[in-house]
């Protein structure tokens, strides 16, 4: 069989390929000189598939969508504080290059405008690095998040620099609130060089999907930055990443997205996918026009929005029922599925305020896939509860879904893999 989804992309872009509105970003001479007609689509799976249709092997400048990635490097370095301190994480409501900053504290409202841009690009690296090893270190961290070298569009970067009176107005308004400490001409050409760094709609689904991996890129394995990190970048891409159509982005199409003005779109979809377009004519937001047209598709034909709740899992308690009869009867729950704090209080719900006859109590665990950390709290503090009122508590798991299964104080778990089957050799029920 024909796999569907490459034939889905091509459909996708098929029905968008007519709409010529839009232009290429102007005030970069390089860029306005690129071919219009380009178009491509990539859907990149956490496990390292790539789909794609359309031209998704072009190069082009990752421009703003560097921006981003530029953000979880100063993070990684720097710390949350360091970084705060200098760049809020408040929507501007403003273009990608207003010049505009925090009346009070002369710091940008967000690491997805310029201003916000340049000012984190000075904090990726360690305070004491030149401006050309913190480019490097720049580079090489956005390699990293696409699994492969990526190198600077030298003319691109060139053509910019000629025309970038407006950045640099701005990091001359960041120098005078001493948000910037150093020349802000040599930050603004590390900047741009930044945006300068040349990929694909490959490299983008991939870098979008090490973002929805918690920061694991899936063709590397590499953990680029700590989950921390990620999260707090998806959520100033939620908030921030379509400027001053952050809201409409965020009501119709709900995935932490970035654009770029070289027409580059990317979306990471937490815990399922990253999505990247190409499509270099852009909207007066300096968006892609096909972009957003996509993603807009995507949203709605695969129920993308992450404020979309997913259908609703059967009950994690699968049965509960007594089991034998006299000294050998045991209560015997049979949870399933994923676990989570609403899955976990169900558990709870089904034995609080309970009076249960038999001694041995089992949570029967062989259906359940996963346990959050929260879940497996509140499941061994069950545990412990039903211990405390007299009872044998047995959890039955098979495939150990469930770490360190401590109750602590006064509780006490016997682990079995089988129902009313051996303790398993080598996993010594916890004792207090
Ligand atoms: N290098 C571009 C600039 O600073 C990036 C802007 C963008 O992609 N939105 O103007």
């Amino acid at each position: 069989m024909r796999s569907l989804i490459p034939d889905y992309l091509a459909e996708a872009l098929a029905d968008v390929e007519a709409d010529v509105s839009g232009e290429p970003a102007g005030y970069i001479p390089e860029l306005a000189a690129a071919d219009p007609d380009r178009l491509g689509a990539v859907f990149a799976t956490l496990d390292g598939t790539i789909y794609g249709a359309g031209d998704i092997d072009t190069e082009f400048t990752i421009q703003s969508i560097s921006k981003p990635f530029a953000y979880a490097l100063a993070l990684a370095d720097r710390g949350f504080d360091a970084v705060l301190a200098k760049v809020g994480v408040e929507p501007s409501g403003e273009a990608f290059n207003e010049i505009s900053l925090e009346d009070e504290t002369g710091r940008p409202r967000n690491p997805m405008i310029n201003a916000g841009a340049i000012t984190t690009h000075s904090l990726v690296g360690s305070p004491d690095l030149d401006p050309a090893r913190r480019v490097t270190r720049v580079v090489e961290g956005l390699s990293a998040f696409a699994g492969r070298p990526l190198s600077v569009d030298e003319a691109v970067c060139a053509s910019e620099m000629e025309e970038a009176w407006r950045n640099l107005a701005i990091a001359n308004m960041l120098r005078s609130h001493r948000i910037l400490t150093e020349d802000p001409r040599a930050v603004v050409d590390g900047y741009v060089r930044q945006c300068s760094v040349l990929v694909t709609a490959r490299d983008l689904g991939i870098m979008a999907a090490t973002l929805a991996n918690r920061g694991v890129n899936p063709l590397s394995g590499e953990q680029v930055v700590a989950e921390p990190v990620v999260r707090q970048v998806l959520s100033v891409m939620a908030t921030c990443g379509m400027y001053d159509a952050a809201g409409d982005w965020a009501t119709q199409v709900g995935i932490p997205a970035k654009s770029g003005v070289a027409g580059g779109l990317i979306g990471a979809l937490p815990g399922q996918l990253g999505i990247a377009t190409f499509s270099p004519r852009l909207d007066v937001h300096g968006n892609s026009v096909r972009g957003v047209s996509l993603f807009e598709r995507f949203s709605s034909d695969a129920g993308m929005h992450v404020m979309a709740a997913p259908p609703s899992a059967p009950s994690v308690v699968r049965s509960h029922r007594a089991m034998g009869t006299g000294a050998d009867a045991v209560r015997v729950i049979q949870l399933q599925g994923g676990i989570r704090f609403a899955g976990a209080e169900r558990i709870v719900r089904e034995v609080a305020d309970q009076v249960f006859p038999e001694t041995t109590v089992a949570l029967d665990l062989t259906l359940v896939h996963s346990i959050d950390d929260v879940a497996r709290r509140m499941i061994l503090e069950v545990a412990r509860r039903l211990t405390l009122d007299g009872h044998d508590v047995h959890l039955v798991d098979p495939d150990s879904i469930l770490p360190d299964p401590d109750p602590g104080e006064g509780g006490r778990v016997t682990v079995t893999d089988a129902l009313a089957g051996p303790i398993s050799p080598g996993r010594t029920p916890a004792r207090r």
